[in-house]
């Protein structure tokens, strides 16, 4: 597998790890608070519970409390007849004392009502085979005992007897006292704490019998729990705590705090809907969640944009490696050196080519600038065409003559173009292709060396002349230098034709154009032969005064090869005449290469004229200058 597609997996896998351990986070926080949840409303149940069964310890308390004093009164009133009545009025002062009473009473050991706080006690009515007096009739246990709920005869209203035997000083039995608590007392006061609309409440005696539940459910009053897991598990561990269960009742799932008290050892659970618990935390969490979902859209879109940001520079990436590849193999399956390099020309790539073209290894030249080791003129020819292709141009050419290593002179020809503007590099990229071209050079300048040299004489020709002629005119007037031109003729030249030869003809005139050749020797200066015997020298900044010695030197040494030429009176040798004509140097010069040629013609006709072998200038005469026409 490529590395590239081995890094992408691992990015994926790296971005969904990310993802599930955000998941995992988020789980974990909201599972978390909803613990946080049920233990808060666990710890407000068990609160409830515990403030519930303080509250049925007082009233219990209080319910027992005037047993004791109806006891010690039977005691004293027992055999009296008035007994029935003290009792009644000792029953209603306990009775204002004892608001959560519900009744009070007194039962004699035959199960007749003596007395009641009830106003609407039927006479005569027998209560023998209530529970609790079988229970105190047969049992010697002489303490106040809470009774299973019962429904009461007097009022028919579920009450909760709280008993105690009446035991005579003889230890004779002698009936019952009861006082009741009305079951909705409790209800009522469960009213006050809020367990939700689907809450409830029980309270239930040490042993399991159920005294109150609410809401209200009256089949269960009076039955045992003593084998549910309350009482058979959690109580036996711990007198507080919390407590899961289903009720059997409405089959609803319950979260509950019970509490037991040690007072009266009554259990009180309190319970609120599992299902509204959940609701009420749904109700908080909302919001929570929302934003958390917002933040896990937000990070997925953040980790595709990135995945997608990676997957294009990927791409880019080989694309531009694909380039590149391409670029090398054409690069390096040419025989001309190609090159690249960046703006300010430092070499990125050089072809092995070099090696052949250039005499250089591509390694010594990656890395360097392609100015290194240039002369002043071939930089500012390079620079030059760089910057034209910095301002727009697409592609330059240039010829270059280049030294090899070993000193060979070689003509390159480079053309250079502007590569198209990459992503990954926004500053102009050159590519350049170099080729040896120095054949084609050096045959080019044999042809326009033969162009422009006249066959006979070996000086230049008359079209070369003509051209720089111009040209030299130009520059003096340009720079305003001086420049001179000699008409150069050779004297009776058609009698020396016709004396010895048109042979002899040609042979002396190549003997003149040596002469001139080797009197004109500056680069600047041309001399070329103007047609038949008529030669013409052109003094690049010379005056008038530097040329005529130079065209003295010409005549003098023409005239010193002593040719003979015997009808050419009076030397008897050859000879040529000279006309010259200059131009000063001075700015603002108007003078045309055609009035300037004028003026040597004319110049050298006088020269003819008035006696041939030497020298007339066509500008007014100086010490030296011999002027005839004046
Ligand atoms: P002048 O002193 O007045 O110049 O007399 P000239 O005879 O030299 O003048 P002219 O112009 O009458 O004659 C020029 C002669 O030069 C004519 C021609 O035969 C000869 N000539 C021109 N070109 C060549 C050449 O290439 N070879 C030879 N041998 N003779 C040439
Ligand atoms: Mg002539
Ligand atoms: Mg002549």
């Amino acid at each position: 597998m490529r590395i590239p597609a081995l890094r992408s997996v691992a990015t994926t896998i790296a971005v969904i790890f990310g993802f599930c351990a955000f998941i995992a986070l988020l789980s974990w926080a909201e599972y978390s608070a909803w613990n946080a949840q049920v233990a808060r409303v666990e710890g407000s149940l068990k609160q409830t519970a515990e403030a519930i069964a303080q509250h049925t310890d007082d009233v219990i308390e209080m319910s027992r409390l005037p047993l004791a004093g109806l006891i010690a009164e039977i005691n004293d009133e027992v055999g009296h007849p008035e007994m029935p009545t003290k009792i009644k009025a000792l029953i209603t002062r306990q009775m204002k004392a004892s608001p959560t009473l519900d009744t009070l009473s007194y039962i004699d050991a035959a199960g007749q009502m003596v007395a009641t706080s009830s106003n609407n006690a039927p006479p005569g009515m027998n209560y023998a085979d209530r529970d609790y007096f079988r229970f105190h009739k047969e049992n010697p246990f002489r303490l106040p005992v809470v009774g299973k709920p019962i429904k009461s005869r007097l009022s028919n209203l579920w009450v909760i007897p709280i008993t105690q035997k009446v035991l005579l000083q003889d230890g004779s039995f002698a009936g019952t006292v009861v006082s009741t608590i009305r079951v909705n007392h409790f209800i009522n006061f469960f009213r006050g704490f809020d367990v939700g609309s689907d809450g409830a409440f029980l309270l239930a005696r040490g042993d399991g019998i159920v005294l109150v539940r609410g809401p209200i459910q009256e089949s269960m009053l009076g039955t045992s729990l003593a084998a549910g897991e309350l009482f058979s598990r959690y109580l036996k561990r711990q007198t507080v705590g919390a407590y899961h269960y289903t009720s059997p009742v409405d089959q609803t799932a319950r979260s509950g705090g019970y509490y037991q008290s040690t007072r009266t050892g009554i259990v009180v659970l309190a319970s609120a809907s599992e299902q509204e618990v959940f609701r009420a935390w749904v109700d908080t969490a909302r919001t929570r969640w929302f934003y958390a979902c917002i933040l896990l859209g937000l990070a997925l879109v953040a980790a595709l944009l990135w995945q997608r940001q990676a997957r294009l520079r990927r791409e880019s990436e080989a694309l531009l490696a694909a380039r590149e590849a391409e670029f090398r193999l054409l690069a390096e399956s040419s025989s001309d050196v190609i090159s690249r390099f960046d703006e300010n020309g430092i070499r990125e790539y050089v072809s092995p080519s070099a090696m052949e073209i250039l005499g250089l290894e591509p390694e010594r030249l990656v890395g360097r600038s392609v100015y290194a080791g240039m002369d002043k003129l071939t930089e500012t020819l390079v620079r030059d065409a760089a910057e034209r292709l910095r301002n727009g141009s697409t592609q330059e050419k240039l010829l270059i003559r280049h030294t090899k290593p070993d000193g060979e002179h070689v003509w390159l020809e480079t053309a250079l173009s502007k590569l198209p503007a990459s992503r990954d590099a926004s500053a102009t990229r050159v590519v350049a292709i170099t080729r040896d071209v120095s054949r084609h050079k050096n045959m080019q300048d044999e042809l326009d060396v033969l162009a422009n040299t006249d066959e006979l004489t070996r000086l230049a020709n008359r079209r070369f002349f003509n051209t720089r002629f111009e040209e030299m005119v130009q520059r003096a007037r340009r720079n305003a230098t001086p420049l001179t031109l000699l008409m150069i003729d050779a004297d009776r030249f058609k009698l020396f034709n016709d004396t010895y030869g048109h042979a002899a003809g040609d042979d002396c005139l190549r003997q003149i154009a040596a002469v001139i050749r080797d009197c004109v020797r500056r680069p600047g200066d041309v001399a070329a032969r103007y047609g038949g015997e008529e030669l013409a020298v052109l003094l690049a900044d010379t005056d008038e005064q530097g040329a005529a010695a130079v065209a003295e030197n010409i005549r003098a040494r023409v005239e010193g090869l002593a040719l003979a030429h015997e009808k050419n009176p009076p030397s008897g040798r050859m000879t040529v005449s000279i006309g010259l004509a200059t131009v000063a140097a001075q700015t603002g010069s108007a003078i045309t290469a055609q009035a300037l040629f004028a003026q040597a013609d004319e110049a050298l006709y006088r020269a003819k004229s008035s006696g041939r072998n030497q020298i007339v200038s066509a500008t007014p005469s100086r010490p030296g200058v011999p002027n005839p026409a004046e």
